[in-house]
């Protein structure tokens, strides 16, 4: 078994997108090489709803797949297609713009105006791009939970874990999207494939994520006794970590207890052609989306 490195510890940053909801963005609109097959991870949360509910009014995607995970509030949807729903805590989303889809996402607080979502775009490959959209609406209580004897807590958001698998299935990424709480102390090693590009993000309390590239550095001597592994400093809220090249992740839980998302997929390994919504492999791919944008011929016939 190898561990995988932490090649980078960052800070989601504020931001604001659709009609001004102000989010914290992982990565997204960077270099879309580093985790490639996906684009972009924001995390919608906030207790103020004039931050956020004017939403995400109508607007177009193509070429990717959107995965929207809501764990407080709910989200009102409603696309080209003519589907029309509500995602409620614990639901799930998974969207395949394809050649084209128009949409509104807007979110909902609670009942004490908490709103909580994450919304990662997986890019679809060249042969997928012009794919009829598609999506499929799960609820929370269709997804796997796994509890582990140290109390250990894995929701099988999206892929295969511990022998049981999420209901989301045909992603082109191959995407494995673990919602992971752990026990304030408890540390544990996760698998994770090879061929996949992985990262980490911490959402709630704090976590130590043990790293084979560094010597001896920052230790938690009291956790590692006699380990041979290097855990540097706790990740907390809002930490995004990328992962490089090995088979497992190791991860020690503060005194808080840590929760995270533990995620990863195939790379495309494709060029990449992104305006805004929009993702292709060629500049001339964008200039025709925009045309189809202006010319009204952006939503494809249905075959
Ligand atoms: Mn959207």
């Amino acid at each position: 078994m190898s561990l995988r490195p932490t090649l980078e510890t960052r800070r989601a940053t504020p931001t604001m997108e659709g009609a001004g909801v102000h989010l914290h963005r992982a990565f997204g609109f960077r270099d879309p090489s580093e985790l490639d097959p996906f684009l972009l991870f924001d995390d919608f949360r906030n207790e103020d709803p004039s931050k956020y509910s004017k939403g995400f009014p109508w607007h177009p995607h193509r070429g990717i797949e959107t995965i929207t995970y809501v764990l407080s509030g709910s989200v009102d949807h409603g696309d080209s297609l003519g589907n029309a729903g509500t995602l409620g805590a614990g639901d799930v989303q998974w969207m395949t713009a394809g050649s084209g889809i128009l949409h509104q996402e807007m979110p909902k607080g609670n009942e004490t105006g908490q709103m909580h979502g994450f919304q990662l775009w997986g890019n679809l490959p060249s042969s997928l791009k012009m794919t009829a959209p598609r999506y499929q609406d799960v609820r929370g209580t269709e997804i796997p939970e796994v509890i582990d004897d140290d109390g250990t807590v894995v929701r099988v958001v999206v892929g295969s874990f511990w022998g049981r698998t999420g209901p989301v299935d045909g992603i082109a990424a191959d995407p494995q999207y673990l919602d992971i709480s752990m026990p304030p102390g408890v540390r544990k090693t996760f698998p994770i494939d090879t061929y996949r590009r992985a990262f980490a993000y911490v959402f709630e309390g704090e976590a130590a994520f043990a790293d084979a590239s560094r010597p001896a550095g920052v230790l938690l001597e009291k956790e590692v006794a006699g380990q041979e592994v290097n855990i540097r400093d706790m990740s907390g809220d809002r930490t995004l970590i990328r992962f490089g090249s090995g088979d497992e992740v190791t991860v020690q839980a503060g005194e808080r207890g840590a929760r995270f998302l533990l995620v990863s997929g195939a790379p495309i390994a494709e060029p990449v052609a992104w305006h805004g919504p929009i993702v292709m492999n060629t500049q001339e791919e964008l200039r025709q989306a925009m045309a189809d944008l202006r010319n009204g011929t952006f939503i494809q016939p249905a075959h």
